[in-house]
């Protein structure tokens, strides 16, 4: 795995923008890890831990900003255990991240640590695709070094009619056997229908959704939220800055007008889009890619710091969100894939484009890449995306977009 992984807190490119900002002449503090670890800002850490939420009807307390286990937990043991110690008791992973990699680091930790496993509320995730699901879930224990996981997710659900009743008979067993706590699913495709659809089926305890400043804005996104929140389902948010397919760009006014409001109050927009997160009471926890501790220690101070976001900033995220829509691919995969027939699951390769240019991680992507079936690779170039550009509610210049995966990832 890549340990060069961006997600939230602080990037070069935002360090290069504030830096311009504040004028100030700072050189080589990226992202990599390679730091020492700065304490939150006193100012910000008033409470001596990460504030915990209830995650629905499971009814735990969870911590409200969780690790997100897609980078080398392996060579990073010190940074997990920093992550606990400052309060990110939740854990995050899945089978897919590094080939099991990001599991066999978090099973090495609890097997240094065993006192750490009662602490940690930890989540995996399966892919449902060809294997006994069982044996897979096995594996992924016995590379975890634990006999359960806390929470469960079938991964990357793209509809809720994937949901069938042979995932609750089966969840039920593996709660039976103490392999699991609780069940649920993740998903970074067709959010509002997944959501809205689970908020109908009493056996999903907890869902795991892309939502970020841009997401939330949509009203079937707060519908379907709002539905899962009342029938007590425990919700996580990942993706949560809104990154996007598109190529990198000079910041715009608007985005360094942005930047500087939320300077001036002391904290960074990466941050703030955290902030704007957990002021909706539904979101129990954010999952957030921290490979260094430069950026868990920036998340950390934004998730213990108590000052909310003012009426005009939150406006500011807003209107930043609906300059830059174009950029940002929002996951309705199925009006895309209906326009082109189903040849090209268009959102899946713009994930892979995001996370090459915006998380900054060209092995992973080309990695989730390669996991698309080789005709669908094959096809990208040689479909007719006229009708997805039409349909598409973003204004995505689909057809570029794909010419430029297909020459990137392949
Ligand atoms: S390309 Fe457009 S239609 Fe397709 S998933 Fe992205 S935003 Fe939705």
């Amino acid at each position: 795995m890549n340990r060069k992984n961006k997600d939230t807190g602080v990037t070069r490119r935002d360090f290069v923008k504030t830096v311009g900002l504040a004028g100030l002449a700072v050189a080589g503090a990226g992202a990599t890890g390679a730091l020492a670890a700065p304490e939150p800002p006193a100012a910000a850490a008033k409470a001596a831990t990460v504030p915990k939420r209830k995650l629905g009807k499971t009814g735990v307390e969870v911590s409200i900003l969780n690790l997100g286990g897609m980078f080398d937990t392996i060579n990073n043991q010190l940074l997990l255990r920093q992550a606990l110690k400052w309060g990110v008791t939740y854990w995050d992973t899945a089978e897919s991240y590094g080939n099991g990699l990001s599991e066999e680091g978090y099973g090495r930790f609890f097997a240094r640590h065993p006192e750490a496993r009662k602490e940690v509320f930890l989540v995996t995730k399966l892919v449902p695709k060809e294997g006994n699901l069982t044996e897979r879930l096995n594996k992924s224990l016995k590379r975890l070094q634990t006999e359960y996981v806390d929470l469960f997710f079938i991964h990357s659900l793209t509809g809720i009619e994937q949901m069938t009743p042979a995932f609750k008979a089966w969840a039920a067993e593996m709660k039976q056997a103490g392999k699991i706590k609780f069940f649920g699913f993740s998903t970074h495709t067709n959010m509002a229908d997944c959501l809205a659809g689970a908020a109908k089926l009493d056996w999903i305890d907890a869902v795991m959704m892309t939502y970020n400043f841009r997401v939330m804005l949509t009203p079937e996104m707060q519908a379907a939220v709002n539905a899962c929140a009342k029938s007590g389902i425990g919700l996580v948010a990942m993706k949560t800055q809104g990154g996007g397919p598109g190529a990198s760009k000079t910041a715009s006014k608007g985005e360094l007008d942005m930047v500087g409001r939320f300077q001036e109050r002391g904290f960074t927009d990466k941050q703030a889009k955290l902030k704007v997160l957990w002021e909706n009471p539904h979101i129990a926890s954010l999952c957030s890619q921290m490979p260094s501790l430069t950026i868990l220690s920036a998340n950390v101070a934004a998730a213990r710091d108590q000052v909310k976001l003012a009426r005009e900033e939150s406006e500011s995220l807003r209107q930043y969100a609906l300059e830059t829509q174009a950029d940002y691919c929002a996951g309705c995969g199925s009006i895309c894939q209906e326009a082109v027939g189903g040849a090209v699951p268009v959102n899946e390769v713009m994930r892979c484009l995001m996370y090459f240019r915006d998380y900054g991680e060209p092995e992973l992507a080309r990695q989730t890449f390669a996991g698309l079936p080789e005709a669908v690779r094959q096809r990208l170039t040689a479909v007719d995306y006229s009708r997805a550009e039409q349909a598409c509610p973003q204004r995505l210049a689909i057809a570029q977009l794909m010419r430029q995966a297909a020459e990137m990832l392949a």
